[in-house]
């Protein structure tokens, strides 16, 4: 035998010592954290313990009827109170958790494991609860904030509408000023959450002419005349998000519920973007996470042509760049976290962590349904690659599709003076 056959052979995948296949690693190619684990305090790894046990318990056994039924993950959003997930950003002094960018980075990468579409929805609750906390006057922070924070109920952002998505700041949904009272009207599209939120940040346009800075944002009651909580969509998949859209004929609300002053909504809605966009990042790592371990796990389990799908070097160097593009997801991501949670400028790398994560989720959790044959395509039978791989698509477009961040990105390679070429 060759040193190289030699050197294949004690490097097989599938084969234990005892000749039987191995049981493959739970967590294949993501033993490292990434740094992350030395910006995560003691406290915060608790919270990040009880969202692997939250996935565990509730997400992941009921996500693939959450998307068979096409509805929201209500069970989910019931049990999140107790799991101590509705305030992960509200500061602890106004009773949340005021968990750092590191962290819950950490506990977005668990939920999704488990289900990107549930992960997504309490992000966006949290974001409802984190903007209250900070923005809100003195009777929302304290009426609203307990009963998101208690998790009585869901919180929803409306700022896309059926006509207009990345180019945010050209909304036309209306509000009116009138005496203390806004009058909105206009129609709100891809609300996540939409199905069930009890607390809507609706963001409007006061004097078209002003541009980004007449827009205001403002806590709208679902219940009240005037607001029609439209037909949930039918999406390639990511039911348990509950997305739809909203329609406000004249609604009538006190201007006491302002959330942010017009002049300064629309900069308010882009203060999280940075955050948000590595939260994605994190969820995309989780979804890869999961699916390497399932194709690891089923490869290794299967035969053919006298040894297993494992065995197949064409397999194992698929499974490998999986696991590579893996990890650098995860460093992209957490390296822009810790920026964040630094006080520095992530806004470049929250972007090439956005873009990179979303497009490579795509690409490779197609990779590991494909070494797995047809069963890679199942629906049933306990395979969550499909459910994932519509997860992954629709990272594409949530807090600002891949192309915005390739906008960053360019504007800041182009941000210096033109000049001749070095001589
Ligand atoms: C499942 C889901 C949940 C969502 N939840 C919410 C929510 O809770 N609240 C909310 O407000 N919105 C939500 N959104 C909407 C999301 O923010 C928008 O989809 C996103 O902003 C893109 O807008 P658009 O889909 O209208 O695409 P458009 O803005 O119409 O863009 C069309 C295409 O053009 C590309 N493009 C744009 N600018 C450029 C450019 N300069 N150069 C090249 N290409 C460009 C875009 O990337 C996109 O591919 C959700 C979307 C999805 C899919």
């Amino acid at each position: 035998m060759s040193e190289t056959e030699s050197q294949m052979e004690s490097e097989s995948p599938s084969e234990s010592d005892s000749g039987s296949p191995s049981e493959p690693e739970s967590t294949a190619g993501a033993e490292s954290t990434a740094g992350a684990d030395d910006a995560v305090t003691a406290v915060e790894q608790r919270i990040i313990d009880d969202a692997v046990s939250f996935a565990a318990t509730v997400i992941e056994p009921q996500a693939e009827r959450w998307e068979r039924e096409r509805r929201f993950a209500a069970e989910a959003f019931a049990a999140l109170p107790d799991a101590g997930l509705t305030a992960l950003l509200v500061p602890t002094e106004l009773g949340g958790r005021g968990v750092g960018p590191v962290a819950l980075a950490r506990v977005l990468e668990e939920l999704a494991a488990a289900d990107l579409a549930a992960a997504f929805s309490v992000v966006v609750h949290n974001n409802m609860a984190r903007a209250v906390a900070t923005s809100g006057n003195d009777r929302l922070i304290a009426e609203l904030l307990p009963r998101l924070v208690s998790g009585e109920v869901l919180g929803a952002f409306l700022l896309t509408e059926p006509d207009v998505g990345s180019d945010a700041a050209a909304i036309s949904c209306s509000a009116e000023a009138d005496g203390d009272e806004w009058v909105i009207s206009g129609e709100k599209a891809w609300v996540t959450n939409a199905s069930h939120a009890g607390a809507l940040n609706v963001y409007a346009q006061t004097d078209p002419s002003a541009g980004h800075r007449g827009i205001v944002s403002i806590v709208v009651d679902p219940d009240l005349p005037g607001v029609t909580r439209l037909d949930r969509y039918e999406l390639m998949g990511g039911h348990a998000m509950g997305t739809g859209g909203f329609a406000f004929d004249q609604v009538r609300v006190p201007r006491a519920e302002t959330l942010v002053p017009v002049g300064r909504a629309f900069g308010a809605a882009m203060v999280g973007i940075d955050l948000a966009r590595v939260l994605v990042g994190a969820m995309c790592s989780g979804i890869v996470r999961r699916s390497l371990e399932v194709a690891v796990r089923y490869t290794a389990g299967r035969s053919l042509f006298g040894s297993t799908v494992a065995d197949k070097q064409g397999v194992q160097w698929m499974l490998a760049d999986v696991a590579t593009e893996l990890e650098a997801m995860r460093l992209l991501t957490f390296r822009a976290a810790r920026q964040l949670q630094e006080g520095g400028d992530a806004t470049l790398t929250a972007a090439h962590a956005k873009k990179f994560a979303a497009r490579k989720a795509q690409e490779r959790i197609a990779d590991c349904m494909q070494v797995m044959g047809a069963a890679g395509y199942r629906r049933d039978a306990g395979n969550p690659l499909p459910r994932h791989l519509a997860g992954a698509r629709l990272t594409g477009y949530i807090d600002g599709a891949t192309e915005i961040q390739n906008v960053v990105i360019a504007r800041r390679l182009w941000d210096r003076p033109a000049g001749p070429l070095p001589s």
